[in-house]
């Protein structure tokens, strides 16, 4: 799990490089066309030629690479993506589903065991969501309410099919 979420941010982030490290190439050989580009797109934005050319030129003194990864390629660089991140969340919760729900049972009074499991593992969905959001640079309430979510149907789906399950036993 874990794994899959490395390979699957790490392959991201090579794509995001590739692109970088070709744009720099592009900065290099072609300034004048690349500070073209760039104006034609704050024009395409909205902004009229002239203005637009200034924005460009400004904005490459600052920043040249900076301001093209944003706006050419819509790469942040404060929140490239980050492989590592992305497998200790989805490590982090896959021991937390393992750790909670059997702490749950444990405390749970006798015959709350099910419903307390269900409530504790949301919960935690929820806090590890709102994490993962907040490392990804995504909205915390979003992202929380999605994984909630997502836990509590595939909760619903096991245990529509363990009631199937029982039926076909009985
Ligand atoms: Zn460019």
């Amino acid at each position: 799990m874990a794994v899959g979420e490395y390979v699957s941010v790490s392959s991201q982030r090579d794509a995001e490089q590739a692109d970088v490290e070709r744009e720099k190439g592009e900065l290099a050989c072609q300034p004048q066309d690349e500070l073209n580009e760039l104006a034609m797109i704050y024009v395409k934005r909205g902004l009229e030629k002239e203005l637009a050319m200034k924005v460009a030129e400004q904005l490459s003194v600052r920043d040249r690479l900076g301001a093209h990864m944003r706006d050419e390629l819509g790469i942040d660089q404060a929140s490239l993506a980050r492989p590592m991140q992305a497998a200790w969340v989805s490590a982090a919760s896959f021991a937390s589903f393992a750790i909670v729900p059997i702490s749950a049972l444990l405390v749970a009074p006798d015959g709350a065991g099910i419903p307390a499991i269900a409530a504790v593992s949301l919960v935690s969905l929820a806090v590890l969501g709102a994490f993962g959001g907040h490392l990804g640079g995504a909205s915390l309430g979003r992202a929380a309410l999605r994984v909630t979510l997502g836990g509590a149907l595939a909760m619903a789906v096991t245990a529509a099919i363990g009631r199937l399950f029982d039926v076909s036993m009985g």
